[in-house]
C-alpha cells in the first residue's frame, strides 16, 4: 500500500500546497520545498535592483518615459512651399457611364440596363479637398524582464546604466509603424529563479509529485477477478505516471531548469505614424465617409521635422483643419514621445454628380475618387427578374 497517509484532516504535511505529495520511498522522486505550484507567478518585486535612472521600472512595464528636452534648438518650422493654382478637374461623359455600368455588373441582382441605356442629363462637380497630416513618433518603455540563464554577461552595477533615452535604437523608415526591444546595459544580475526557489525542477501535477498513480486496471487493489494478481501493476496497485515518466517532478518552465535567471531591464521602443485627414464637406448628397476608402490627386506634400500650418488655401475651412490639427499633433504627442518627422498632404478628391433619366424618371448616382468608385442609392432595377 502506498506509504504515506494523508487522511488527517488540517494535518501539516510541511508543504505549501496540498495538492504537492512528496515521492513515494524508493522511488527516483524528488522533494523540492515549499512552492507555488499554479504556474509561472509574477517575479517578487524583492528580484529586482535599484538602477539609477531606472527606478520606475516594473515588471511587466508601465507608461511611456517622456522624452528629455532636445539638447539642440528644436529647427524652427519653416513655412510651406509656395501653394500652386488648383485647378478643377472633372470626368467625361464616357468614363461616368462605364463607372457606373462597372457599378451594376458588381452587384449580383442588378441590371445593367439602367447604367447602359440611361441618358446622361447633368454632370455637376462637387470635388473636394482632403487635408491629411501624419506625425511619426518614437515612444520608450522600460520594464523588468528575464530569462533562464545560460551564462549571460552580468553587468549590473559595473557602471551606471545609460539613460532609456541615450540608448541608440535603429534607424527607423519614416511613417512606418514599428518596434525594437533593447537589453538595458550594465542592468543585468543573476538571480535564482523564484518560480523553482533555484530548484531547476517543480513537482509533477499530475501525479501530485509522487510519480506514480492508483493503477487505472485493478482501482489499486492488486488483484483482479478476485484472488488474480493484477498483471497491469504487477499487484502493485499503482503505475508509473508517464508525464514525469515516474520522476514526481518536472522541469521548471521559467528556468528551463537552468535555476538561476537573468534579470534585466528591457526596454522597449515603439515607432507609430499617428495620421488624422479631415474632409471639406462637399454638400452634393454623397456621405463623407464613402470618401474616406477612396484616394485623389495629390496637390500638396510637405514633409518636415516640424512642419508648419497652411497660411493660405483656396478653402479656408482646409487652412484652419491644418492649423488645429498641426497644434493638436505637437501638443498632444511630445508629452509622452518624440517626434521625429512630420508630414502634410492635400489632395483633391473628384466627385461628380450624374443625373440621368430613364425609363421616363430622373435619376442620380456619384462617381467619386482616382478609383471612379460609384455610389447609386435608389438604383432603378435591383432585381434583374423585374427587368427581364
Ligand atoms: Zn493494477
Ligand atoms: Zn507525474
Ligand atoms: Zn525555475
Amino acid at each position: 500500500s502506498f506509504p504515506v497517509d494523508y487522511s488527517q484532516p488540517g494535518k501539516d504535511y510541511g508543504l505549501a500546497n496540498p495538492g504537492y505529495i512528496p515521492a513515494a520511498a524508493g522511488a527516483p522522486g524528488f522533494a523540492p520545498p515549499a512552492a507555488d505550484t499554479q504556474g509561472p507567478s509574477a517575479p517578487p518585486a524583492s528580484m529586482f535592483d535599484s538602477m539609477p535612472g531606472y527606478e520606475g521600472t516594473i515588471a511587466g512595464g508601465g507608461g511611456f518615459l517622456p522624452p528629455p528636452m532636445p539638447a539642440y534648438p528644436a529647427p524652427h518650422p519653416e513655412p510651406a512651399p509656395e501653394q500652386p493654382q488648383w485647378n478643377i478637374p472633372s470626368i467625361t461623359e464616357d468614363t461616368a457611364r462605364n463607372a457606373f455600368i462597372l457599378f451594376a455588373k458588381s452587384k449580383c441582382c442588378y441590371s445593367s440596363a439602367p447604367a447602359k441605356e440611361g441618358v446622361i442629363t447633368d454632370m455637376e462637380a462637387f470635388n473636394t479637398y482632403r487635408y491629411r497630416l501624419e506625425t511619426f513618433t518614437e515612444s520608450r518603455s522600460t520594464e523588468w524582464s528575464h530569462e533562464p540563464y545560460a551564462g549571460q554577461q552580468v553587468d549590473a552595477y559595473i557602471q551606471p546604466p545609460p539613460g532609456p533615452w541615450d540608448l541608440p535604437a535603429k534607424t527607423p523608415n519614416f511613417f512606418v509603424d514599428d518596434k525594437q526591444t533593447i537589453k538595458v546595459p550594465y542592468t543585468s544580475s543573476m538571480k535564482p529563479c523564484h518560480n523553482c526557489l533555484g530548484m531547476g525542477r517543480k513537482p509533477c501535477k499530475d501525479c501530485a509529485g509522487c510519480g506514480n498513480k492508483v493503477c487505472w486496471v485493478c482501482n489499486g487493489s492488486g488483484y483482479r477477478h478476485g484472488a488474480d494478481r493484477c498483471n497491469h501493476c504487477n499487484g502493485r496497485g499503482r503505475e508509473n505516471c508517464n508525464r514525469c515518466f515516474g520522476q514526481g517532478s518536472r522541469q521548471c518552465d521559467t528556468c528551463h531548469g537552468k535555476q538561476q535567471l537573468l534579470v534585466y531591464i528591457k526596454l522597449n521602443v515603439k515607432w507609430t505614424n499617428n495620421s488624422d485627414a479631415y474632409i471639406v464637406d462637399q454638400l452634393s448628397g454623397l456621405q463623407g465617409e464613402n470618401l474616406s476608402k477612396v484616394s485623389g490627386k495629390e496637390l500638396f506634400r510637405d514633409t518636415q521635422y516640424m512642419v508648419y500650418p497652411l497660411v493660405s488655401f483656396p478653402d479656408p475651412s482646409v487652412v484652419s483643419a491644418s492649423q488645429h490639427l498641426v497644434g493638436d499633433h505637437q501638443g498632444k504627442y511630445s508629452q509622452t514621445s518624440r517626434i521625429l518627422q512630420q508630414r502634410q498632404i492635400i489632395e483633391l478628391i473628384p466627385v461628380t454628380k450624374v443625373t440621368y433619366t430613364w425609363k421616363g424618371n430622373s435619376h442620380i448616382y456619384f462617381v467619386y475618387g482616382n478609383e471612379f468608385k460609384v455610389d447609386a442609392d435608389n438604383y432603378p432595377a435591383t432585381c434583374c427578374c423585374t427587368v427581364m
